[in-house]
């Protein structure tokens, strides 16, 4: 590419190093005309396309801001939230496409959700999968005691405020 301050039509790579989740590649160029030092980003290219039609180029941060949002009051870290921002592009990435909707965006959030807190899991596909009754929202309760094993749902019922099943006294 071309020195950004005085337009030499080259420039000579003098340090790369890969960022540490291994999504893009810093490169520090120098340009042989001017000397001057410059820094570029490679990534590859995933765009997001909107509802709205819009296309806009895959954020993490904006994963984490949605994700960050259905956590509230729960027991998340941002740390947690951090490492489902990574999970969430990798997969996202592994896809191999370069663009996406967001319904995919938000497929590839589900999975990781529901591993990090099941609330959150709750509040976040009610308003993905437009939950419009209780029923909906008692119908993802049922999928997820079917898809989990009970040591994954402890905490979930004392969480949604409901009673303890009383064991049979017979
Ligand atoms: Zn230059």
């Amino acid at each position: 590419m071309h020195c950004p301050f005085c337009r030499h039509p080259d420039s000579r790579v003098v340090d790369s190093r890969t960022t540490d989740d291994g999504t893009s590649i810093r490169r520090r160029r120098q340009c042989p005309d001017c000397g001057r030092r410059f820094t570029t980003v490679e990534t590859a290219s995933l765009m997001v396309i909107k509802r709205s039609g819009v296309t806009e180029p895959f954020s993490r941060n904006k994963v984490i801001a949605g994700v960050r949002k259905a956590c509230q009051g729960r027991p998340v870290t941002e740390d947690a939230l951090a490492q489902l921002g990574q999970r969430v592009e990798e997969a996202v990435r592994a896809t191999g496409s370069a663009e996406l909707s967001t319904h995919d965006v938000g497929l590839a959030i589900l999975g990781p959700l529901q591993d990090l807190d099941l609330v959150a899991y709750l509040r976040f596909a009610s308003v993905y999968r437009a939950f419009d009754s209780l029923e909906d929202f008692e119908a993802a309760i049922v999928e997820l005691r079917e898809q989990l094993p009970p040591t994954n749902l402890r905490g979930l019922d004392e969480d949604l405020g409901v009673p303890a099943p009383v064991p049979a006294t017979d």
